[in-house]
């Protein structure tokens, strides 16, 4: 890490332990490459890491992490549990196997990966992490992709609320019912696609380009800035050099209350640009 690497701001989960609000998501990265710019994103001064069993480059992440000569402890990994193993055993085993893959004794952070409501076991799955938690495999559990009705049905069921969400949120798209579910939970809420996956024309949009203008800073810079506003947790995704660390600089841009919410105008009904976690199948 250079001696000008931004700080990157912490948040807490319930129980005290923290992570940075600011990490590198590696969804799509291939498997090849993965090695490479992850070490390239930890050398730029990302110090948390998302991947997932299906992303099928845990390998490569883990290959970056031992490379980097960066302690353990100042490192946040997350990866996620795949839809096929929600049966308890199965889910046991999965995070056995990520692990493996990852050369790591523990993640910081494992998720459930999606709800699939059609297959029924996202409490069963649930529980597994419970297990897993307790059995010192990971330390913090949450999920991706709960509709509002699962999310609320898991904690009913075990007593125990997920640490964090991880849910498709950019300002096209920004989760407004279920970030109140989160905040009464005391749930932190984490952005996937924070950018819109370049799914959009929202790094075009007026309002994010007066806003980056504004800051001398880019369209991407002031996305991720208001992310970091809301205390939202956001994990951009790019295997361009210049783009991993300019992602990383957006934690120095400071939006101001009137320039939050000309972002918070853009939220859209039709904003989704993934798969609807109700309806989503294995
Ligand atoms: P993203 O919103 O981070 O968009 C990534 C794309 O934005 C890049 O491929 C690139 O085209 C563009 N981009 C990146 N930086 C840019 C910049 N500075 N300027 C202009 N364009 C830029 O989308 P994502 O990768 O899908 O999401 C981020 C991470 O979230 C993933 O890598 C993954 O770790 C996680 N994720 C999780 C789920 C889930 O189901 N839990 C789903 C998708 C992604």
């Amino acid at each position: 890490m250079s001696a000008a690497s931004p700080a990157v701001p912490t948040l807490s989960f319930r129980d005290g332990r923290t992570i940075p609000q600011l990490g590198y998501g590696v969804f799509k990265v291939d498997p090849e490459v993965a090695a490479d710019v992850t070490a390239q994103a930890l050398e730029a001064g990302y110090r948390h890491i998302d991947t997932a069993k299906i992303y099928g480059n845990e390998e490569g992440v883990g290959r970056a992490i031992a490379g980097s000569g960066i302690a353990r402890e100042d490192l946040f990994v997350t990866t996620k549990l795949w839809n096929d193993a929600h049966a308890f055993d199965d889910a046991i085993a999965a995070c056995e196997a990520s692990l493996e893959r990852l050369g790591l004794d523990y993640v910081d952070l494992y998720l459930v990966h999606w709800a699939v409501p059609e297959q029924g076991r996202y409490v069963e799955a649930w529980k597994a992490l419970i297990a897993l938690q307790e059995r010192g495999l990971v330390r913090a559990i949450g999920v991706s992709n709960y509709p509002k009705a699962q999310l609320e049905e898991i904690i009913e069921a075990t007593g125990v609320a997920p640490a964090i969400h991880q849910i498709e949120l950019h300002p096209y798209f920004q989760q407004r019912e279920l970030r109140e579910v989160h905040e009464r939970h005391g749930i932190l809420t984490e952005a996937w696609g924070p950018l819109g996956q370049g799914k959009s024309d929202l790094l075009e949009n007026p309002a994010v380009t007066s806003v980056a203008e504004a800051h001398g800073v880019s369209p991407a810079q002031a996305v991720l800035a208001w992310h970091l506003a809301h205390g939202i947790v956001t994990i951009p995704k790019s295997v361009t050099p210049s783009r991993i660390v300019e992602n990383l600089a957006s934690v120095d841009v400071t939006l101001t209350a009137e320039e939050v919410a000309a972002i918070d105008a853009l939220d859209r009904p039709d904003g989704r640009g993934g798969a609807d976690p109700a309806t989503k199948t294995a």
